[in-house]
């Protein structure tokens, strides 16, 4: 048995004899996170109180053949070319075949992120071995700026600076964009459909994040469940959201783990190359790379 310090951490608080994915009596057990990310750097034993809780224990060959079913498929993911997103992007290359990507273009202030997104994929297609195959598209998502205002896509809103960290999930800051993500997911879901796809992918998390009520399971479950009826006739969606409970050091770790170029990625809500250092975004990017002692590469 693989005697990895997952699985020792695992064994030792989660004690069951029924594989989580068969249902049956388990020989030969294995561990595997829920968000499927079980290939987890050795440092991550600092963040087994918040890993644990994803963890299942099955049987191996079950856990095998279930990554190896996911390798033949392939996933649409929602993609920006920010930390998040592109942490997301290499997770999806990691577990399954084929990877879409939609880069939606809403009328944001910081549009500068879809040309980053699309070099970056340029880049990324070009390298060899990735066992994936990668495509995207440009999506004119410009109704919802049409629909709503929000300091990022109008001129008259600025978008808020400077704010204390502790401060920004106490409430829903200008720069919330309403129906953003159910106009995002939907997209998803139907690129998945076209292509005869059941799995769709966002870079959505609870923790670090500005305040926005769409980035959280109790929005995402409830979307999976209606699209999975009104898209896809009662077939299931997999909606897979493999940053949701981590904070923004342990993305980066785990980014850094799979490969993740951060320096070729944007985060500023201000569209300022580099990132302007004041926004929600940069100052949650910036702490997160201060706390792992790393300098943040994007900053020129
Ligand atoms: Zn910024």
């Amino acid at each position: 048995m693989n005697d990895s310090i997952v699985e020792r951490i695992a064994f030792a608080n989660l004690p069951s004899n029924i594989c989580a994915l068969s249902g049956q009596p388990i020989r030969d057990a294995a561990v595997m996170h829920r968000d499927l990310s079980d290939w987890w750097p050795s440092a991550l034993l600092d963040m087994r109180d918040e890993r644990i809780c994803n963890l299942l224990i099955v049987e191996r060959q079950v856990r095998d053949d279930y990554y190896a079913k996911l390798k033949r498929v392939g996933v649409v993911l929602a993609f920006s070319g920010g930390l998040d997103s592109t942490t997301v992007l290499h997770w999806c290359i990691k577990v399954f075949g084929e990877v879409h990507c939609l880069l939606f273009d809403y009328g944001q202030k910081h549009a500068i992120e879809i040309d980053l997104a699309e070099k970056y994929l340029h880049n990324l297609m070009q390298e060899d071995g990735l066992g994936c195959a990668i495509s995207f598209q440009r999506v004119d998502m410009s109704p919802i700026n049409a629909m709503a205002a929000s300091a990022l896509t109008r001129d008259d809103i600025e978008v808020a600076s400077c704010r204390d960290v502790d401060d920004m999930a106490k409430d829903i800051p200008d720069t919330f964009v309403p129906g953003r993500n159910v106009y995002f997911i939907t997209a998803l879901a139907q690129a998945a459909y076209t292509r005869g796809w059941r799995h769709v992918s966002m870079g959505v998390n609870v923790l670090d994040y500005s305040g926005y009520p769409d980035c959280r399971p109790e929005f995402l479950e409830p979307m999976r469940q209606a699209l999975a009826v009104g898209v896809f006739n009662g077939q299931d969606l997999g909606v897979h959201a493999p940053l949701m409970f981590l904070n923004k050091t342990q993305i980066i770790r785990l980014g850094l783990h799979l490969g993740v170029q951060y320096e070729a990625t944007h985060s500023c809500y201000n569209g300022v190359t580099g990132g302007c250092g004041t926004c929600d975004s940069c100052i949650l990017r910036r702490r997160a790379f201060r706390e792992l002692g790393i300098d943040d590469p994007s900053i020129v």
